[in-house]
C-alpha cells in the first residue's frame, strides 16, 4: 500500500441536485482524508484547460459547457491506494455500466452528467492537484 493524493471532484450535477454531504460521507467511510476542498464555479477556459487530454474527443465542448453549468466542489483526498480507492467509490463512467453502491450509480444522471471526477494516476493527480489547489491550502502543510 502506497500513500497517495488524488483530485477528486463533485460535479456541478451533484452538487446542484444536493448530494454533497452523502458523497462525502462515502468518502469519510472509505477512511479517505480530505486535504483541501472549495467551491469553484469554472470559466470555459478553466474547464477546457482541466479537461485538455479530452480535446479531440466528440464530447470535448459539451463535457466543458456541463461543468460550468454551476460550481463544482474539488477536493484533495489522501490516504494508502487513494487513487484506486476513490475510483472504485466513484463506479464506471457511465452510470448505467456502474456496480451497485458506487456514487454514479446511485447519484448520477448520464455518461456525461456523472458526478464525480477522479484522478486516474499519480502523474493525472500531479497535474490535476495544483490546477486548483496550491500548497498552502493541502493540510497538513
Ligand atoms: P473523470 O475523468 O471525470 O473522472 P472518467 O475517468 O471515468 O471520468 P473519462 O474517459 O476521463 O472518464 O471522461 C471524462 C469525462 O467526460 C467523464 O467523466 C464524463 O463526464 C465525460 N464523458 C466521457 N465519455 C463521454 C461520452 N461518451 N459522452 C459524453 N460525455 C462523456
Ligand atoms: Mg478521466
Amino acid at each position: 500500500m502506497t500513500t497517495q493524493r488524488t483530485l477528486a471532484i463533485i460535479k456541478p450535477d451533484a452538487v446542484t441536485k444536493g448530494v454533497v454531504g452523502k458523497i462525502i460521507t462515502r468518502i469519510e467511510r472509505a477512511a479517505l482524508a480530505i486535504i483541501a476542498a472549495k467551491l469553484v464555479h469554472m470559466t470555459l477556459a478553466e474547464a477546457r484547460g482541466f479537461y485538455i487530454v479530452h480535446r479531440e474527443r466528440p464530447f470535448y465542448e459539451s463535457l466543458c459547457a456541463f461543468m460550468t453549468q454551476g460550481p463544482c466542489l474539488p477536493m484533495v483526498l489522501a490516504g494508502d491506494d487513494a487513487i484506486r480507492k476513490w475510483r472504485d467509490l466513484m463506479g464506471a463512467t457511465d452510470p448505467a455500466k456502474a456496480a451497485a453502491g458506487t456514487i454514479r450509480k446511485d447519484f448520477a444522471a448520464s455518461i456525461e452528467a456523472n458526478a464525480v471526477h477522479g484522478s486516474d494516476a499519480p502523474e493525472t493527480a500531479a497535474f490535476e492537484i495544483p490546477y486548483f489547489f496550491s500548497s498552502f491550502e493541502l493540510w497538513p502543510r
